[in-house]
């Protein structure tokens, strides 16, 4: 019965995990937004080229490549989440 709690608790954790990818995405899209001098993620330093490049960036490139693969992932759950009503 426990392991039913703890399955509760990461479904809560992914719907919020997908929350907050989606506000990170739509601060990331505001083209006037100030970019960070330092990784929201993980505090490195923002190269300048890259802040000039894409305005409003928050993370830095590594950070970014690991959010983009966690979003791709999100996706993918997402796409076999609806086949799978439909089947219904
Ligand atoms: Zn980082």
């Amino acid at each position: 019965m426990a392991v039913g709690w703890a399955g509760d608790n990461a479904v809560n954790e992914q719907i919020e995990d997908s929350i907050n990818d989606e506000i990170t995405r739509a601060r990331q899209n505001v083209p006037s937004g100030e970019s960070l001098e330092y990784c929201e993620e993980c505090g490195e330093e923002i190269p300048e080229a890259r802040r000039k490049a894409l305005p409003g960036v928050r993370l830095c490139i590594s950070c970014q490549e690991e959010f983009d693969r966690r979003h791709k992932a999100v996706s993918l759950y997402n796409r076999r989440g609806s086949k799978d009503s439909q089947l219904k």
